[in-house]
């Protein structure tokens, strides 16, 4: 049985290494928020289920592939005959400044429904965590229906929830999202958000400006932690016994894409382990470091052996 189940679209990324406009040549991979999360899990030895759908194309054919190799329980995941596999550009256009282009609209991935999710449950034991993402409600009606369904079938089974917010603003508005997710809050054990993400998961009227007040507000609405991620400053958790705040750990960045996920997958990673909240950000900051010190989404997720490797001291060669 799977310790995460998780799903949303994945897509097929090509990543160039300059102004796209100039043409050249670029790398093929993978990218999806959820299915990131589900690689970082699976290096660090936890049994994951993706149940996303892809279309029945040779780009649906490297999402599922890639994600077998990584070992992830994808038997679940649905081939859509009558949609493409998504497609998104990473165009590196300064050292931090990284643009992506999709081609997403009317994918495979935006036409999951809630079937896909039933399925999964139905399938086996339920998991200890569900994972979700805010960026699945925005790809159509139909993700949105299954997210809720999954919301609501991890309530009946007990199961935890994580959602990481994560609003894209080139998928739909601050209202609409703020409009979803906020329903969505009751659900949540774990909500992993940016600073300026937590006024979307909050009642309308009245929100405090500091995210202290935010954390405490959505604490009250019954989410255990409220997992604050900093970009180069670290992350803040929030829980009923304080609060407490973990620097990020010094690398070189080299592709900031993917931290966010990663720092998921280590924050997952040592709750299922049953650390407490000090080890949960450690793992976090850790796991979260490794993808900005390496190129691509996902490509740079360490294994549990390899968690110790930071702080090695410049130019360490591991003999
Ligand atoms: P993305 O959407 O690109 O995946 P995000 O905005 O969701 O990123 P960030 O807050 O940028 O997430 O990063 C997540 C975590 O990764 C941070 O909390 C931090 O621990 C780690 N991290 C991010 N940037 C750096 C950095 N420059 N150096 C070290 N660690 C970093």
């Amino acid at each position: 049985s799977a310790d995460v189940l998780t799903f949303g679209e994945s897509m097929v990324a090509l990543r160039g290494d300059g102004p796209l406009k100039l043409g050249g040549s670029m790398a093929v991979s993978v990218a999806g928020a959820e299915s990131n999360v589900a690689i970082g899990l699976s290096r660090l030895g936890h049994g994951v289920r993706w149940t996303g759908a892809v279309g029945d194309d040779e780009a649906g054919e490297l999402v599922l592939r890639t994600l077998r190799a990584e070992g992830v329980d994808v038997r679940g995941a649905g081939r859509d005959a009558g949609a493409p596999t998504g497609l998104l550009l990473f165009e590196p256009r300064l050292p931090e400044v990284t643009r992506v282009h999709y081609y997403r609209a009317g994918s495979a991935g935006s036409r999951l429904g809630p079937d896909a999710v039933e399925r999964a449950f139905a399938a086996g034991p339920p998991p200890r965590v569900l994972h979700l993402t805010g960026i699945t409600p925005a790809l159509g009606p139909g993700p949105r229906a299954a997210c809720e369904r999954a919301l609501r079938l991890a309530r009946e089974h007990s199961v935890r929830v994580c959602l990481d917010v994560n609003f894209r603003s080139r998928l739909w508005s601050q209202e609409e999202a703020a409009a979803v997710i906020r329903d969505w809050i009751p659900y949540v054990h774990v909500l992993v958000a940016s600073d300026d993400e937590l006024p979307l998961c909050l009642p309308a009227d009245g929100t405090p400006g500091e995210p202290a007040e935010q954390a405490g507000l959505l604490l009250g609405l019954g989410v255990r932690e409220v997992v604050v991620k900093l970009g180069s400053r670290g992350a803040t958790a929030y829980t009923r016994g304080g609060e407490l705040h973990r620097p990020a750990r010094a690398v070189r960045a080299v592709d900031a894409v993917g931290a966010g996920d990663a720092f998921v997958a280590g924050y997952l990673s040592a709750l299922l382990d049953g650390a407490d909240v000090a080890g949960r950000l450690e793992r976090a900051v850790t796991t979260g470091a490794f993808a900005v010190a390496s190129r691509g989404d996902w490509e740079g997720a360490p294994t549990r052996g390899e968690l110790g490797m930071l702080g090695g001291g410049d130019g360490a060669v591991l003999r």
